[in-house]
C-alpha cells in the first residue's frame, strides 16, 4: 500500500525503532507511547483491520500471541501486559494497517 505509514516502515522508507521481527511480523516502538512500554505488533502483510482479513490470514493471530509471549519473557518489566486492538475507524483505529498494541510497565489508565 503506497500511502500506508506501516507499509512505509516495513519498506524501510520511514524510520522506526524496531524491537523484534520475524518473517511474518515486526514489532516497533509506538511513536506516541501511552505507557512506559508501548509497542506495536504489525503483520508484514497489509490488512486494513480484522474485519477485512481473509480466513487464510487468521494464522497471524497466533503469530501475534507468540510474539507477545516472547516480548513478555525478554523485555524487562513486561511480564504483565495488555494487548489492545482498535479494529475499524469508529473503534478508534487511526492507522489502517492491522496492528496490536503491546502495553506494559504502568497499565493503569493506558488505553
Ligand atoms: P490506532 O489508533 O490503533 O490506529 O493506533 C495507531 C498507533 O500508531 C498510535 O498509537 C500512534 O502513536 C502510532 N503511530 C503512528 N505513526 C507511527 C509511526 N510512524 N511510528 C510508530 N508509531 C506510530
Amino acid at each position: 500500500m503506497q500511502d500506508c505509514v506501516f507499509c512505509k516502515i516495513l519498506r524501510g522508507e520511514l524510520a522506526s525503532e524496531v524491537i523484534a521481527e520475524t518473517d511474518d511480523i515486526i514489532v516497533i516502538k509506538d511513536i506516541n507511547p501511552k505507557a512506559p512500554i508501548h509497542f506495536l505488533i504489525i503483520p508484514r502483510k497489509h490488512m486494513n483491520d480484522i474485519q477485512s482479513m481473509a480466513h487464510v490470514d487468521f494464522f497471524y493471530g497466533s503469530k501475534i500471541f507468540a510474539m507477545a509471549y516472547h516480548l513478555s519473557k525478554t523485555i524487562p518489566n513486561a511480564q504483565d501486559f495488555k494487548l489492545h486492538v482498535n479494529s475499524g475507524k469508529t473503534a478508534g483505529q487511526i492507522v489502517m494497517h492491522l496492528h496490536v498494541h503491546f502495553i506494559a510497565g504502568k497499565l493503569e489508565g493506558a488505553l
